[in-house]
């Protein structure tokens, strides 16, 4: 929510400081005068109050405002914001110097930072509720068409099919492409499950490599020594927001008559070589969920400049049944349909993709300032020819022994960090799929995510890069 939403002029009535309560839905007004500065409040139940007791719509609201409130200043971090909601407020407005209003924090229940949280602050409650009112909340709808036609063209993709969440995404992905029984498809050791589940689930056999030391991502070298007379596609993930070498990746593809499906569901506006993810695979796939770049709370799309891939998986997403013909299965598909609720989220979220991904990028060279020099602790490169990763959690590795130290620590501190992915050839189901996979296990026990969320400020940063060097 932007502050600006619940900023009233104390110079205003009754009624329109009413009005702005009602639009902010936070049941506050942060009064100001005429250079912005926070000279008083007022509450909802303030207003009910004053009119039980005769006061009028019109008059002023600077007669009766509070004076004296709780405040916090962009000095206090968010141990001192804690404490300040002992006292039982909800919402607290946080000002500079010159009592200037900048921001405002709200309470939280266990008062800690969180890893990642959903950014809605544009049109996605509009769009939202005109879907709701519209009683079009099921799969059928105009946001959904908006979604596939908005997102595809940010990506530079032809096509849009949009499906339940990332993973249904990557299944009809390679069912459309005929992946099946008897197929091998090739996959990254550090991903997400769903990428090797969603092979399993078609019949084919996953075969895993090892990844990159610098990039983290699937290393093209390990992909040409896996291929074999029944290689039919390449799954490239990106891997926390960096693009995979699409260059060799795609030359490998060409030169084996290979399919390429990008899971992009980590990566959303990355690029390779000046290109968009999502452009360079046969099919490309990608997340809404929550915590992703930007989501629908679940969510899905693959994207392709196919036109025939695109009709398949359309048929595919909705039980296989053919366009012309009610009823009529041409073959066993899913359910696998967005809702239009979920997709008018998304054609607000896509509106602004670029303001998130800036915000996102900031956070990022914050901490990036704050390890700066540190030999022991290295975040995410940044400079590798040919991509541009986007932010979407901000990872770090540190020394190999000390990294569940280090988790703990600030878990002690009411901040939200992670452990990567463990790689898949660790775990029993996976492990027969697996090729000799060193760096994975390396990179991986040392990895960490941290908090990346529009709430963690500059102060917030170096208290957790301090508790970071402290282990
Ligand atoms: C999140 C994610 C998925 C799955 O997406 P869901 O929408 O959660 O099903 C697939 N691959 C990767 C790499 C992911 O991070």
């Amino acid at each position: 929510m932007e502050l600006e939403k619940l900023i009233c002029s104390y110079r205003a009535t009754i009624r329109e400081t009413m009005v702005c309560i009602e639009s902010n839905f936070k049941g506050i007004a942060f009064l100001s005068d005429d250079s912005c500065r926070l000279v008083g409040v007022m509450t909802d139940g303030d207003i009910r109050r004053l009119l039980i007791n005769g006061c009028g719509m019109n008059d002023s609201v600077q007669k009766y405002m509070r004076r004296e409130f709780v405040y916090a200043t962009v000095n206090d971090d968010s141990k001192d914001i804690a404490k300040k909601f002992d006292s039982g407020i909800k919402i607290i407005p946080i000002v500079d110097e010159t009592m200037k209003l900048v921001n405002y924090a709200e309470y939280n229940k266990n008062m800690h930072i969180a890893l990642a949280q959903p950014h809605l602050t544009g049109n996605e409650y509009k769009y939202l509720i005109d879907a709701f009112l519209s009683t079009w909340i099921s799969s059928t709808g105009k946001y959904v068409t908006q979604f596939e036609e908005n997102f595809s063209k940010y990506c530079r993709a032809k096509y849009g099919v949009a499906v339940s969440n990332g993973t249904t995404a990557l299944h009809l992905a390679l069912t459309a492409l005929g992946i099946g029984e008897g197929d091998e498809v090739i996959v990254p050791d550090i991903t997400f499950a769903a990428t090797i589940n969603a092979v399993i689930y078609t019949g084919a056999t996953p075969v895993i490599v090892d990844i990159e030391e610098d990039s983290w991502c699937i290393d093209p070298n390990e992909v040409e020594k896996a291929l074999t007379l029944r290689t039919k596609a390449i799954i490239p993930v990106h891997i926390y927001g960096q693009p995979c070498d699409m260059g060799r990746i795609c030359d490998i593809a060409k030169n084996n008559n290979l399919y390429v499906v990008e899971d992009c569901a980590e990566a959303h506006g990355a690029e390779w070589d000046g290109k968009k993810v999502g452009s360079f695979g046969t099919i490309s796939c990608f997340s809404f969920f929550g915590n992703k770049v930007i989501t629908t709370g679940e969510g899905g799309m693959c994207v392709t400049d196919s036109r025939e891939l695109n009709d398949k998986m359309r048929i595919l997403r909705d039980h296989g049944m053919s366009k012309e013909r009610k009823y009529y299965h041409e073959a066993v598909g899913f359910n696998y349909r967005i809702t239009n609720l979920q997709s008018a989220v998304g054609v607000a979220q896509i509106e602004r993709i670029e303001d998130i991904l800036e915000w996102r990028s900031k956070l990022e060279e914050k901490y990036r300032k704050a390890f700066l020099g540190r030999e022991d602790i290295i975040i995410q490169r940044n400079d590798l020819p040919g991509r541009k990763k986007i932010t979407w959690l901000v990872s770090i590795l540190v020394e190999e022994g000390k990294r569940d130290r280090v988790l703990e620590q600030l878990k002690e501190n009411g901040i939200d960090a992670r452990s990567f992915f463990i790689p898949l050839s660790e775990m029993d189901i996976y492990k027969m799929y697996a090729k000799d996979c060193k760096k994975s296990k390396k990179i991986s026990r040392m990895g960490i995510n941290l908090p990346t969320t529009y709430e963690v400020s500059e102060k917030d940063v170096s208290n957790i890069v301090s508790l970071i060097e402290s282990v």
